[in-house]
Formats: C-alpha cells, structure tokens, sequence
C-alpha cells in the first residue's frame, strides 16, 4: 500500500474515527495495485461533519464576501503551484495521462477565478420604487450544504461546488468517489493552506450509506450530486424527500452529428479525441456519431488515428475491472448484432503494467438505433457509428436518446449548424467541437435524464442554486399620506 489510509476531515482535522470504520481498498488502475484504503462512513460521520459545518457556520456568513473570496485567490494559486504533485496523484488513482490530469486542475483553477468574481457580479440588486421608498434584493448562504462526487474528475468535479458554494458563504461537506478519495484530501489540505478557517469544508468519505446519510440529514440545506443517472435520481428524490434543494447532475449519451462537408482532418481529430480522451470517462465524450450520407473519407481518417494511439503515453486505462468487463460486454455484444468493429481496443496492454485496466479506442460502424450500445451509456473510450440519411434524421435519433448532456456538429454550412443548435435536445451544444464545455461564466448542465434540479452546477447559474433572496423595502421620507405599501 502505497499511502496511509485515508482519513475523514472534519473541522480541519483527521477525524471521525475513520479508523475504525469498515474500510474497502483503492487500486491504481494503472496496474491493479492497492494504492490505499478508504473509509465508508455512515450517519455518525455525517453527522459530526454537519455539527462541525454548523458550528463554523455563523462567523463564516457573517465574513464579508470580500474577504471569503481572499481564500480562495490563495486556493488557485496553490492548484497552480501543486499541478505536477496532484496531477501524479490523479493519474495514480483515476488512471487518466498527465496531460488529461494538468488540464483538470486548470478546469479547478479556472473554477476558482470564477468564484474570486462574486464580489463583482453577485452584489444584489436596488431599485428606488416610489419616492423615498427602496426596494432591494440581497442574497444570503444557505447555511451547511453537501457535494457528492463521482470517480472520473477526482479534483475538477469537486470544484464545481466548493469555490462557488464557500465564497457565497456557505459550509461544506464534500463525499468524494470512493474510487478516488487521496485528491480530495489534498484539496481540503491546500484549502486550509490558503487560510480557510476550520470547520467550513469537511470531507466524509464512504459509499452509498454516506450518501443516504447526507440526503437525510435535515442540518445540510442543499445538496450537489454528479454521477451516474441510476444514482442522480436515487439522490434527487431522497434529498427533496427532506425537503433539500438539490441539484443531481447524472450520465449522457453525447451525438455528433458530422456533415458531408465537414472539414476532414479537423473533424476526424476531434471526434476521436472527444470519444478517447479521459478513457472515454467524461460526460461530455462523443459516444454516437451520426455519419449523414458519406462521410467515409472523414471514417477512415479517424481510423487511422485512433489506431496510432498508444495505451499508456496516449490513453489510459479505465477506472477498474469490472468496468472494463463491462464495455467489453457491450462491444461484443454488438458485434453479433451485426456492428462492423472498425477499430478494437479489447486487446490494449502495456508492457510491465498488465494488470492495469487498457482499453484502446474503439469503434463501430452501422449500428442500429435500437441496439443497447446505441443507447446506453457505455463509459469507455467506444464510438459508435450510425447511419442517417439526413441532417433531420440525425436529429431524430439524438432527440430520441432519454439523456441530453451535450451534442454537436460537424458542418461548414451555417444553416445546419443553426439548425443542429436549436433543435437538438441537450443542454450544451457544440459547432465543429468535440467536447462543448462551457468555459466560466457560462453555467455547465445538460438537460431531460443529465439533470435533475432547476438550473446550472456552475457559473453564474451557481449563484441561485447556493444562496436564497431576501427581498427589503424600505422608507426613508416623512410623508403622512398611506397607501397600500403603508
Ligand atoms: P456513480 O453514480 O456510481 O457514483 C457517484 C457518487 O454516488 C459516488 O460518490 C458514489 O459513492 C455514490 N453512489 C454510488 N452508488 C450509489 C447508490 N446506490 N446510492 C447512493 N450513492 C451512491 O457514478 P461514477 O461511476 O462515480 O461516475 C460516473 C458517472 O458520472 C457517469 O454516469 C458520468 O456520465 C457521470 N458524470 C456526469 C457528469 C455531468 O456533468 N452530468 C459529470 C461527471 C460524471
């Protein structure tokens, strides 16, 4: 075992017994080595994590946004000093390259300038309504809120929640991906690097009992969850059950659709960069293109480049065994239903590592609608490749798809591009991008089956979700007449 076991953090401190709680192992995807051991909290924990929240709480509101955000100006630019160690340390417990791991805590540090602006764009609002007479709105933190994290961006995802959430004024604790706990100790470490007072952010750690816990629990005002539909939903229901605000974000099944007249070279290296990038473990990957009328030169080159991609220095490994059983599966089992394997990655290995999980990219031609991995998320580095005639039955297939995360095109044509963007059913769409993230200020969050909850994780859309309104009318003039404001 690689690093100690990992602990709970609960204001600042290891805490919570963490030892003395059941514990499951962490593997290094990389090779199937034990890296440590993580803790599965239950009520108890969560319980002490909220009590240290809601002690911390009072003084923490009542510093004044100006000062919160100082923090979180130190927090970037310790990401930006530590970026080599937590980079090493995502690759050794997510599996992703380095490259991939550098750009998720730019995403994190990038997270954070957002929240050192809230001070500029979150001022309220004021109106003088009648002579005399000022209406104002003014927002205010919720008080202790949870975030629950999936495995696939150990410190990005995290940071979806934690600046935003904190420099409003609220109290936190975070449940990471059992999966990945090490990187969410170092962010609460270089958090209260960076001066954040002790007891505003708590890591619990745990599975599925802590997350009950957490919906639960009627201390924590509001609730972030990111993971998988199956879970999202579980989530959102049990945490309004008790009355929480909650936003759930869950999976996707993303549609590119490319156009004849799509610019080969830029197109064929996007999809597959979409499609491949992360081991295909992002929400936001290509998972079916939807070739309209012949693309095939555009095919072809993607074949090329996805085969020249070396597992190891290129792609990495997925998240564990089962899980590459499980696209294994999925592969197989649309090979004998008669999809054609352009591209098979089941056989990826690297020398002197082969026990970690490789998966080279994958791809498949004519499949059908119908089929379980034309509709399925698979989470893996899989494309699938489905036939449309046109640009409108390309849009029927990606409308019919329960999930609405991202979506895009491949296109020279100004009006189709215009036309994928208004009519495709998700909530982040792209134009000659493979993966369409929006950059802050603008607010990630997908539609229908990727989002249960009212508006955006991040960005300016973030601001509602963690603060509520109080609307003050005041009257400052010594008139004697009433009226029905009187
Ligand atoms: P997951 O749903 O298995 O786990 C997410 C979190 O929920 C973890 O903290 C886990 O401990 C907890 N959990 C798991 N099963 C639970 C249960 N039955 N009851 C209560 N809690 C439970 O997801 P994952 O495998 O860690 O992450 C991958 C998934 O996350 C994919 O579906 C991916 O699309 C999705 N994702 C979505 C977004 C988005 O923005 N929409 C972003 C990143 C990842």
């Amino acid at each position: 075992m690689k690093y100690p076991a990992v602990h709970n953090v609960i204001a600042g401190s290891p805490g919570g017994a963490s030892a003395a709680l059941p514990a499951i192992d962490v593997f290094n995807p990389g090779d199937g080595s034990v890296l440590s051991r993580v803790p599965l909290s239950g009520h108890h924990e969560v319980d002490l994590a909220v009590k240290a929240a809601a002690k911390a709480w009072p003084a923490w509101a009542a510093t004044p946004i100006k000062e919160r955000v100082q923090v979180f100006y130190k927090y970037k630019a310790l990401l930006e000093r530590d970026i080599a160690s937590l980079a090493a340390l995502i690759t050794e417990e997510n599996g992703k390259i380095d490259s991939e791991a550098r750009a998720e805590i730019l995403k994190a540090a990038e997270l954070t300038e957002f929240a050192c602006s809230l001070p500029q764009i979150a001022p309220g609002e004021v109106l003088e309504v009648s002579r005399g007479v000022e209406c104002r709105i003014e927002r205010f933190p919720l008080g202790v809120v949870a975030a629950i994290a999936p495995f696939n961006f150990p410190i990005m995802v995290p940071n979806w929640s934690i600046p935003n959430a904190i420099a409003l004024g609220n109290c936190m604790v975070l449940k990471p991906s059992e999966l990945v706990p090490l990187s969410a100790i170092r962010i609460a470490e270089l958090l209260r690097e960076a001066g954040l007072p002790d007891g505003v952010f708590q890591v619990v750690h745990g599975g599925k009992e802590a997350v009950e816990a957490i919906c639960d629990h009627t201390g924590i005002a509001a609730v972030s969850f990111v993971g998988s539909t199956k879970t999202a939903k579980i989530v959102y229901r049990r945490a309004t059950a008790t009355l929480k605000r909650c936003l759930a974000l869950g999976g996707a099944k993303n549609h590119l659709i490319v156009m004849p007249d799509a610019d080969v070279e830029m197109t064929s290296g996007n999809v597959v960069a979409s499609m491949s990038g992360c081991a295909g473990q992002r929400c936001m990957a290509a998972s079916v293109m939807l070739a309209v009328s012949n693309v095939d030169k555009i095919i072809a080159r993607m074949v090329l480049k996805a085969k020249a991609m070396v597992p190891g220095p290129d792609i990495g490994p997925v998240i564990s065994r089962e899980s590459k059983d499980r696209i294994g599966k999925y592969i197989e089992e649309a090979v004998a239903q008669g999809a054609k394997l352009l591209v098979d990655g089941r056989h990826a290995t690297v020398e002197g590592r082969e026990q970690g999980y490789w998966l080279g990219p994958t791809i498949l031609d004519h499949v059908k609608p119908g089929m379980r991995i034309a509709q399925e998320e698979v989470f893996g580095p899989v494309l699938v490749i489905i036939r449309a005639g046109d640009v409108d039955e390309a849009l029927r297939i990606e409308n019919a798809s329960p999930y609405g995360n991202a979506a895009s095109v491949f296109t020279e044509s100004g009006g189709v591009a215009r036309r994928v963007m208004e009519r495709a059913s998700a909530g982040m769409v792209g134009v000659n991008v493979g993966v369409p993230v929006p950059r802050e200020p603008f607010s990630f969050g997908g539609w229908n089956e990727s989002r249960f909850g009212v508006g955006d994780i991040t960005g300016r859309g973030s601001i509602e979700f963690w603060t509520q309104a109080k609307k003050m009318t005041t009257k400052w003039n010594r008139e004697d007449g009433t009226n029905w404001m009187s």
